[in-house]
């Protein structure tokens, strides 16, 4: 059976999911961790729960992948790199130019790093998997699935700041939001777990990890999204403020003494969100641990949820409806108390929450109560599959 493999490259590691399709069966996962560091670390998870690991120096991503496929043999897990007929590989920026998951070409290799200016941790990061792989397995399927394509479907009133056109027109500067691979899986997933065809439903879907972001999603389509032009703007997230005024950045950088803009926005990236509110930790578990004794904490926790309640009212509002919410990455996926706390806020949009069945972390469920006109569900992401999907259909098509 053909083996495709959804790749996630980071500066300086490679994740990666190995799978049977178009059976959808992982058959293996892992992780090779500080590339280009001493002392990487190569995992490999397989079969009945058995783990492989190992610590070794390694140089690049290149070498990474040789070793990570010629292991695959060492276990037995591929027989040789025939084995593998697909690979499908995250790209965080697609910009304009990727409305759709692209087969990749030197030339789209090229377009993702001239990309980077939009992503200037990520794209040469992703571009330097696809390179790696590419150098070893040149001849098989090998797709690039964008974070920001399934967004390419918002109208221009969504996508366009207020802010001179010519800015648009010369230089791109629109929203073009993220986590689109799994805002896509989850509102597929919904309609299937809700019975009813995509195209006839609106679905808001709430991506809530470290990074979070909400999406309204009319008739199967991407229609807004919360995060802009880079993954800063939106929610309250982890360690990212979401959206702040403008003006706040000047008064700020003085206040400060900062010579840089780009000190200002790493400080909005990085040292913000529930983490700069609470002074204790970008972690929801840590403040949900304390908020009893800690008000920082207490407060960014009710700020966390209170600016997700803001976008799923505004999205409704965008929609001009709503059949269902849903919930997804770690804290959407985990947070019983957090989920509690939005759907409990907006109940006058006719959702209401059934408290026993939102007592559960981590598994599909519909939680909303069956008379609730707005379906609540929470569903796990899964990236990798979609990606793997991606691949199929490229295949295909070929
Ligand atoms: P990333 O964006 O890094 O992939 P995740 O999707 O893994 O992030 O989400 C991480 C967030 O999920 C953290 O804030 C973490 O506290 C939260 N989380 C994980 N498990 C739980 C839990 N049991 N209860 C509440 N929050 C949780």
């Amino acid at each position: 059976m053909p083996k495709t493999m959804s790749i996630n490259a980071g500066s300086s590691s490679l994740k990666w999911k190995l799978y049977e399709m178009p059976a959808e069966e992982v058959i293996a996962s892992g992780i090779v961790e500080r590339i280009g560091l001493n002392d990487s670390i190569f995992t490999i998870k397989y079969g009945d729960g058995e783990k492989f690991e190992q610590v070794l120096d390694i140089e690049d991503h290149a070498i990474a992948v040789e070793l990570l496929l010629k292991q695959l043999i060492e276990l037995s897990i591929i027989q040789d790199f025939n084995d593998i007929s697909g690979v499908g590989h995250r790209v965080v920026a697609g910009g304009e130019i990727f409305q759709d998951s692209a087969l990749v070409t030197e030339e789209v290799i090229q377009q993702i790093e001239d990309l980077s200016e939009f992503a200037p941790l990520h794209n040469p990061a992703n571009a330097t998997g696809i390179k790696a792989f590419r150098e070893i397995l040149p001849d098989i399927t090998s797709v690039a699935v964008f974070d920001t394509s399934f967004h390419q479907t918002m109208p221009k009133v969504n996508y366009l700041y207020s802010i001179p056109m010519e800015y648009y027109e010369k230089y791109n500067a629109r929203k073009y939001g993220a986590h689109g691979i799994s805002h896509q899986y989850v509102s597929e997933r919904a309609a299937e777990m809700l019975g009813r065809p995509l195209e006839e439903l609106k679905i808001i879907t709430c991506h809530l990890g470290n990074g979070a972001s909400i999406t309204a999603v009319d008739g199967g389509k991407s229609v807004d999204t919360s995060m802009g032009f880079t993954p800063l703007a939106g929610v309250t997230m982890g360690t990212r403020s979401g959206d702040i005024d403008a003006s706040l950045l000047p008064f700020l950088m003085e206040k400060l003494g900062l010579n840089t803009i780009d000190e200002m926005i790493y400080i909005l990236n990085n040292k913000s969100g529930l983490k700069g509110l609470s002074g204790v930790s970008s972690d929801m578990r840590d403040l949900e641990d304390v908020e009893d004794t800690n008000e920082k904490a207490a407060i960014a926790l009710r700020i966390f949820a209170n600016r997700v309640q803001k976008y799923i009212g505004s999205y409704i509002a965008t929609m001009n409806g709503c059949d269902a919410i849903v919930f997804t990455a770690g804290i959407g996926e985990n947070g019983v108390e957090t989920r509690k706390e939005i759907i409990d806020g907006i109940t006058t949009f006719g959702v209401e929450l059934d408290d026993e069945r939102n007592n559960v972390r981590g598994k599909e469920r519909i939680i909303s109560t069956d008379d609730s006109k707005v379906k609540v569900l929470l569903i796990p992401t899964d990236e990798e599959v979609m990606i793997a999907r991606e691949v199929e259909r490229f295949k295909n098509q070929k």
